[in-house]
């Protein structure tokens, strides 16, 4: 009891001072290497069998307090953000497609207000995403001003059709730049590049190089043979390149696909929010209002709630809370999944299987605290 009440809130002050100083650390705001340890840690603190154990020890008001350090010191806020879903390329694979009808954009000033609330709660990094952002490039030069203003880091992903020339990606670039971007993530695959010349990447790639901005490209592929050139594309020319693979949804949820074996793992997924232009909050970026018969993901719109609240609704949901840490694979077993069966979906699907189906979130909700919880080694 004692130990409850006097060490627990030291160690979760230490954690947030620690956490503090690394997150504000001079200009280069949270290098991906830290968000990743710090959201580890921060998960660990988070373990619901503690806030269950010490909520049951401490009284009443205590407890309460608990809780909300937790939800103050909780993992560190990025978000999605969705400026507009308007695009000037349609690539056959794009999950973004069908997020909402049509193209939709958000109100310049609203996303100006909504940025300043963002950094009030401690929101520590915005990557502008949806449509292609550069298609509304001074919009997004003043949002980013703002972030930077704000000691928000911020990325925009892009297909680079901007970059035809050296000198058409040098301008763009250090005009990014002089705005205070952090990142450029440049989208290619051989769907992007049925569209965009792929030396448009290359030359943003070098730009970035030669202006000193980070960069990253983004190889989306399916593993298929169909995508060795394209990799080898970009290793003859040494790029930093990350392959991700395609998500089933969107044009892509057409796809044929083939069964997959991976190992058993636990397909832990750290869910980043998403914020789409209509001002609907999503707990995902990736498949955003996708989940149409459970609308799992779904956090509510920022016309009826603020900022802070749909972010503390993330937070402190069970099931999210139990995909970051737990992962989809012990979940599914625990649902009656054979293991042969598991090791078969990649984790979007899985995640899927669990969650857009009335039933299994039924059962998932009604033992998450309970037998679920204890579902682990
Ligand atoms: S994948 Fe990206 S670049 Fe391609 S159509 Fe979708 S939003 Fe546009
Ligand atoms: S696993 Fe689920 S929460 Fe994570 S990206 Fe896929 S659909 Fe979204």
């Amino acid at each position: 009891m004692i130990f409850h009440h006097s060490k627990w809130p030291f160690s979760l002050r230490l954690f947030l001072e620690f956490r503090y100083l690394r997150f504000n650390d001079a200009d280069n705001l949270y290098p991906a290497q830290c968000s990743i340890l710090f959201r580890q840690s921060a998960e660990i603190f988070l373990d619901l069998r503690s806030i269950g154990i010490v909520g049951r020890l401490l009284p009443g008001t205590l407890s309460r307090d608990f809780k909300r350090t937790l939800i103050k010191m909780n993992p560190v806020r990025q978000i999605a953000f969705g400026y507009s879903t308007q695009c000037n390329i349609r690539c056959g694979h794009c999950v973004a497609a069908d997020a909402s009808s049509g193209t939709a954009k958000m109100d310049f000033d609203r996303a100006k207000d909504i940025i300043q609330e963002m950094a009030r709660c401690h929101v520590t990094g915005i990557s502008f995403t949806a449509g292609e952002p550069l298609l509304f490039f001074d919009d997004i030069c003043k949002l980013i001003q703002l972030c930077r203003e704000n000691g928000i880091y911020s990325r925009i992903v892009t297909n680079g059709y901007w970059a035809k020339t050296r000198e058409h990606a040098d301008r763009v670039v250090s005009e990014l730049m002089s705005n205070g971007l952090s990142q450029l993530r440049l989208s290619y695959s051989r769907w992007h590049q049925q569209q965009i010349n792929r030396e448009n990447i290359v030359h943003a790639a070098l730009s970035c190089q030669k202006h000193g901005l980070d960069y990253f490209i983004s190889f989306v592929t399916d593993f298929s043979k169909k995508d060795d050139s394209f990799e080898q594309f970009l290793r003859d020319r040494h790029l930093k390149f990350f392959p991700e693979p395609v998500i089933y949804f969107g044009r892509a949820g057409e796809f044929n696909r083939q069964r997959i074996f991976t190992d058993y793992r636990p397909n832990v997924c750290s869910m980043n929010p998403y914020l789409s232009p209509e001002l609907d909050m999503f707990a995902c970026c990736d498949a955003a209002n996708r989940f149409s018969k459970t609308h799992f993901l779904y956090l509510g719109n920022l016309c009826n709630d603020n900022i802070d609240a749909l972010f503390q609704k993330r937070e402190t949901h069970v099931l999210y809370h139990l995909i970051r840490t737990m992962g989809l694979s012990n979940m599914a077993s625990y649902l009656g999944f054979k293991a042969r069966e598991i090791v078969q979906y990649r984790k979007c699907e899985l995640c899927e299987k669990l969650f857009n189906s009335k039933e299994n979130l039924r059962i998932l909700t009604k033992s998450a605290t309970s037998d679920l919880i204890n579902w682990r080694r």
